[in-house]
């Protein structure tokens, strides 16, 4: 007899979910919008009414929900949504979990990309890798010795916000120098304004380096030497083995070459190591799957 588990990932404008069985196979997928304008209980309705859907009479014994930002048990609030109002209010995951009649995990969503990414190409062969979400912002989750590493607060691996400059660039954060400030798609955009007049998304940045542009020669040199910098900070704090990169930003090839020269400089102890930064192969499904094995972890189906 099958087991039955349900992924949910929420979204600023979308929730997407997912039905799993006890082989992680993926049996449905449904999104539909959140509307968070519409009010808290507008986004439970969507959420509960998407389950209900997705599940299709299944019987599944648990939930997993990615959300953005970090959600505080404490406060029953997701800190760092700011693109989010509502998130940022309580009452929002209590009142799904009212409702809800499993028992729900809530993750923020880049531990769950992290998890997903791990099963799906790091399990066995490495035990403890970052996994960086570089797109609008600059996210990360940590696997350290094959387990979730989460922090008391749920708020470890926030790599887009270290600094790699104290004088540097101001982030949103309000801080300077992050690495989210430099390596972020509107940040690349922002760079190559300054030295060409004109912002442009980070593909269509490539294109030009592609074609011999300097200024995007310039900013692509200037961006290698700084992922490779701040990566290389994380592997010497962590120990990482490797890092998979996800996200829009991920689609420029160059880092996957260029990079990891860049850190090998930069690392301390054990010489001569390379440390692979991996792409991410689950697109826009790793979120939706990492919440599903929250849930699979519950049900006592997955260990991490
Ligand atoms: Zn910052």
């Amino acid at each position: 007899m099958s087991r039955f588990a349900v992924g949910i990932d929420l979204g600023g404008t979308k929730v997407e979910a997912c039905l799993v069985d006890e082989t992680r196979q993926v049996l449905a997928r449904k999104r539909r919008p959140s509307e968070p304008g519409l009010g808290r209980e507008k986004v439970v309705e969507n959420i509960l009414a998407l389950v209900g859907e997705t599940a299709g009479g299944s019987p599944f014994e648990a939930a997993g929900m990615g959300t953005p930002g970090t959600y505080s048990v404490a406060d029953d609030i997701m800190y760092g949504a700011p693109h989010t109002p509502l998130y940022e209010r309580p009452g929002l995951v209590s009142l799904l979990r009212s409702q809800l009649a499993v028992p729900l995990v809530v993750e923020n969503d880049a531990n769950c990309l992290a998890l997903a990414e791990f099963f799906a190409q790091c399990h066995g062969r490495f035990s403890t890798v970052m996994a960086v979400i570089l797109g609008t912002g600059m996210g990360s989750g940590l696997i350290l010795e094959n387990r979730l590493h989460r922090g008391p607060n749920g708020n470890a691996g926030e790599i887009g916000h270290t600094s790699i400059a104290i004088d540097g660039r101001l982030c949103e954060c309000g801080r300077r120098g992050c690495g989210e400030a430099y390596l972020s798609g509107p940040s690349l955009g922002r760079r190559y304004a300054e030295l060409a007049g004109e912002a442009l998304p980070p593909d269509r940045i490539f294109e030009r380096y592609a074609s011999g542009d300097p200024r995007a020669r310039r900013v692509f040199d200037e961006s290698v030497r700084i992922m490779g910098e701040l990566f290389a900070n994380c592997v010497n704090a962590l120990d990482l083995q490797a890092i998979v990169l996800g996200g829009g930003v991920s689609n420029i090839p160059l880092w996957y070459e260029r990079v990891p020269p860049v850190m090998t400089k930069a690392l301390f102890g054990v010489p001569g190591r390379t440390i692979p930064i991996l792409k991410a192969v689950l697109g826009d499904s790793a979120g939706v799957l990492g919440a599903a094995y929250l849930a699979l972890r519950e049900m006592r189906l997955m260990e991490f």
